[in-house]
């Protein structure tokens, strides 16, 4: 069976399995979308009204602002793999909760062990909180972190800015773009560094 496959029957099992509690007031699950062959897994937040709708992550406003920022390094959506460290929409938007954020982590993580990719690009201080405990996100933005998380081995992490949170700021959209354009060049190191293991 070919990954793509086995990631839609991954992504199927999980709405009937996760024992996530917004399960309850959510419309869709919304697992991800992409390519099972990425090399780049970007990891939002949580699914907003219209990803809840359609069931799919990053359609709105700030989906938009991430596929202008993945046109800029040349690469389209379907190039790379889009989800969320929670896969159901917590009403009014609120932040995730510590126990709905576990309650998804599984399939987070199986999503991960299928894909494999090169670099998985936490967005904003939820996602960057589960990969990559105590860091702030005005600090760790455009740094890239090796480490070992439970379940998923040795992995290497580049974190970002959420979208969202530059869609009404300029500076923090510059920064946005001007650390995504790192994107490419660390690949290449990944690349050049696994060659002299
Ligand atoms: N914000 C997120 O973090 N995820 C989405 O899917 C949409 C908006």
């Amino acid at each position: 069976m070919i990954k793509q496959q086995q990631l839609a029957i991954l992504n199927k099992e999980m709405h009937k399995q996760c024992r996530c509690a917004l399960k309850k007031t959510a419309t869709n699950v919304v697992a991800g979308s992409g390519s099972a062959d990425a090399q780049i897994f970007f990891v939002g937040e949580a699914p907003g009204k219209k990803e809840d709708a359609v069931g799919e992550p990053f359609i709105g406003a700030a989906g938009k602002m991430l596929s202008d920022l993945l046109l800029s390094i040349n690469v389209q959506r379907d190039d790379v793999y889009i989800t969320n460290v929670v896969k159901y929409r917590p009403p009014q938007n609120r932040d995730p909760l510590p126990q709905e954020i576990e309650a998804c982590w599984p399939w987070l993580c199986q999503q991960v062990q299928l894909i494999n990719p090169k670099l998985i690009v936490p967005l904003g201080r939820h996602a960057l909180e589960r990969f990559v405990p105590g860091q702030k996100i005005s600090e760790a933005h455009g740094r890239v972190f090796h480490r070992a998380v439970e379940g998923l081995g040795m992995r290497t992490y580049y974190a970002l800015y959420h979208p969202a949170a530059a869609l009404y700021n300029g500076s923090l959209r510059e920064t946005l773009f001007a650390d995504i354009g790192r994107i490419p060049d660390i690949l290449e190191e990944l690349k050049t560094e696994k060659h002299s293991l």
